[in-house]
């Protein structure tokens, strides 16, 4: 197979990695390239590149492309098993689905996401409460190893490495195939009842009285606000439904150019911030959306990560327990609005469920999510709150992370042993690798 020099960056655009990319449009392709004698350390499977940090790349390593590995291969009218490649995308999976009355039971918030790429984040959606994560979901795996060899992973077969896998940030092996349960449900729109939020006292009640009643729950929070309007938001509890005749009105936008790096000033994230909060009606709204754009908002609105200018951003999102959910989320919107470094809203929410991965990210409690520009001291400051969510016995996104340390990381995943564990026994060697697993020390320092 043709290989060629490519640069990776990520999403954030805070990061990048020279590469020798492999786009393989066969499975056999990725089993040939990993038996060549003398393959190596470093490899990495790269799905859209829509994480944030350094999980998919490694400075002079090499990358597999997974997009073009993009059939159905297989689907279970009764049952609603699908197989499928890791290159399909959320989209097309949804699309597939949809038209034969089924649901993608998980999904982010954008759609260009692939499944390989869904399954190595353990990713979550609105609906975390009440359906846990991706992983929930997925019967089996088919990994590409170490060796060349493929393995199905499930509960059943090989089940350490079936939970190394899920969330486990492609370092296990390339994900061939994904035997994953959809959900038998007709639905083209989302029915919407959104609440203006005064502050983080009512955002908390608010979430606590949605979490299990009501199928998706999201928050905004303007992180701008100080004082007695810390915290304050739209809070939106949704159904899936069908409607008859619905056509969601659809628009795409692109950002033609990468921004100035001061575009972003907190004079114009004020005034959005302030007119997003008042499109909501005083006492709230019930509508329907189309259901694709209530889960992938910025869907419509292309390269919109060239907003923040050439130095790029951080997205820094943390999931604290509920014991400390409360306290914990003041402190770090406090430091967020005292320091005015924050972007566009921000996202609240709550998780109901452990993720079932080693690494994966969710747990009952409540997460933050929002960007920070990486110009100026962006690093310095989120790595500020990564402290502060260490504090409050909290840990950070791996999908989003690009400032982590080691020491912070080893003590927000107490399941980090039982992983290196797992990768030593099936890749001894090192041949996966990436920038976050020598960052975090997940894998051994190798020259
Ligand atoms: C706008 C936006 C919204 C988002 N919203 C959410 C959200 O709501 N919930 C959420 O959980 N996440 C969310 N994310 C994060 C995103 O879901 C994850 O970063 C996801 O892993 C990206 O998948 P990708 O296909 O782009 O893969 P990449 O970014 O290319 O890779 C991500 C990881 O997957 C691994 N990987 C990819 N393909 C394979 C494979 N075939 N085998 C093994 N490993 C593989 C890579 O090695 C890497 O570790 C969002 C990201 C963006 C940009």
């Amino acid at each position: 197979m043709k290989q060629k020099s490519m640069t990776i960056t990520s999403w954030g655009r805070n990061r990048n990695a020279e590469m020798t990319a492999l786009r393989p449009e066969r499975l056999s392709a990725v089993t040939a390239a990993l038996r060549q004698p003398g393959v190596g350390t470093g490899t990495i499977a790269y799905g859209d590149g829509r994480n944030y940090g350094d999980l998919a790349m490694r400075q002079n390593g090499r990358v597999v492309l997974t997009r073009r590995l993009n059939r159905i291969l297989s689907f279970e009218k009764d049952t609603g098993l699908v197989s499928v490649e890791p290159g399909v995308t959320f989209r097309e999976l949804h699309s597939f689905a949809s038209e034969r009355g089924y649901l993608v039971p998980v999904v982010p918030g954008t759609a260009f996401v692939t499944l390989g790429g869904g399954v190595a984040s353990d990713i979550h959606g609105k609906n975390q409460d009440t359906q846990g994560c991706l992983g929930d979901h997925i019967e089996w795996l088919d990994l590409v190893v170490a060796s060349g060899d493929v393995i199905r992973v499930s509960r059943s077969e090989h089940p350490e490495l079936f939970s190394a896998t899920i969330g486990g940030c492609g370092l296990t092996g390339v994900i061939s195939a994904i035997g994953l349960r959809l959900r038998q449900l007709k639905a083209n729109a989302v029915s919407v009842e959104e609440w203006r939020v005064k502050d983080l006292d009512s955002f908390f009640d608010l979430m606590h009285q949605h979490r299990t009643s009501s199928t998706y729950t999201v928050g905004w929070v303007d992180a701008l606000q100080k004082g007695r309007s810390l915290g304050r938001g739209i809070f939106q509890a949704a159904e899936p439904v069908f409607s008859d005749g619905f056509s969601p009105s659809t628009s795409n936008r692109k950002i033609p150019f990468t921004c100035p790096d001061a575009t972003l000033n907190r004079a114009s994230v004020q005034a959005f911030n302030s007119i997003y909060y008042r499109r909501v009606p005083k006492n709230g709204r019930s509508r329907l959306v189309g259901y694709e754009a209530f889960h992938h908002p910025l869907d419509a609105i292309s390269d919109w990560n060239r907003l923040y200018g050439k130095s790029g951003f951080f997205q820094f999102q943390c999931v604290l327990p509920d014991e400390s959910a409360a306290i914990g989320i003041r402190r770090l919107l406090e430091r967020i609005s005292g320091a005015q470094a924050a972007s566009f809203l921000a996202v609240l929410k709550t998780f109901g469920k452990e993720g079932l991965g080693d690494l994966s990210f969710p747990r009952p409690g409540v997460t933050l999510s929002l960007d920070i520009p990486a110009r100026g001291g962006g690093r310095e400051f989120v790595e500020s709150l990564d402290a502060l969510t260490l504090d409050h016995g909290g840990r950070v996104y791996l999908a989003k992370d690009a400032t982590l340390t080691a020491e912070r990381f080893a003590m927000m995943y107490p399941k980090l042993d039982k992983f290196r564990e797992t990768l030593s026994r099936y890749d001894p060697d090192c041949v996966f690798d990436s920038d976050l697993a020598q960052r975090l020390k997940i894998r051994p320092t190798l020259s």
